[in-house]
């Protein structure tokens, strides 16, 4: 094995011992179960790790993630995963975390040929082209961090459409749908307000959520172009 993953080795033996050090019988404990409350949905960017920016433990954060956190509707891995969170889990938060900068929103908003990734982007660029309007009306230094917000609301409310979670909500159970974006230059989370709690929560939420956000970057547009 090379000296590079070796190292990956040495990091786990000493995180495993610090990690037990800390808290005797944490391993055997999990082992009895896994009772997270949390279902994160995120990038599958490197820069943007999902227990250690919201400082949870193993056993406590459920977590999927892709390129460019989408939740695509026939996406049967992201599928399984709510599916097992909702049900068998019984998670109360599933939420949806894009952050700024995104790779993957960038190339999807201005177009770049990356290979097969594209066919995945096509999904963003959907989200481009349903709000064409509205990006094309702000500075380009700003359209792809809105977009990462759009993609974030757009992807939250698929979270809604599904069976899994529409059958939730339907028999009563408390499951609550979110949708955040993280600075990748502060370390910090953002509410984008985009939060559903029931069926008939959808619509005003999703309308809710878009209004601010657009409020938002306009406010942001004055203070780039000075007006
Ligand atoms: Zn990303």
């Amino acid at each position: 094995m090379t000296d590079d993953l070796q190292e990956l080795f040495g990091k786990n033996r000493d995180w495993a011992a610090a990690t037990e050090a800390r808290e005797p019988g944490f391993f055997t404990r999990l082992l009895q179960q896994q009772t997270p409350q949390y279902l994160w949905i995120g990038c599958a960017d490197s820069r943007v790790p999902a227990n250690e920016l919201v400082g949870l433990l193993p056993g406590e954060l459920f977590v999927h993630r892709n390129v460019a956190n989408l939740l695509v509707h026939s996406d049967l891995n992201a599928l399984s995963v709510i599916q097992y969170a909702v049900d068998a889990l019984q998670v109360r938060h599933i939420i949806v975390v894009g952050h700024s900068n995104c790779g993957g929103v960038r190339a999807a908003m201005e177009n770049r040929r990356a290979g097969l990734v594209d066919n995945w982007l096509r999904h963003v660029q959907d989200v481009r082209d349903l709000h064409d309007g509205f990006l094309a009306g702000l500075h380009e230094s700003l359209r792809v961090d809105a977009l990462v917000e759009l993609n974030v609301l757009e992807q939250a409310r698929n979270v809604c459409r599904t069976t899994v979670v529409g059958d939730a909500w339907q028999r009563g159970q408390s499951v609550v749908v979110h949708g955040w974006v993280y600075g990748l230059h502060n370390g910090l989370l953002e509410d984008l307000q985009i939060t559903a709690t029931s069926l008939d929560d959808v619509g005003l939420a999703y309308d809710t959520g878009l209004a601010q956000l657009k409020q938002r970057w306009r406010q942001r547009q004055a203070q780039v172009v000075g007006v």
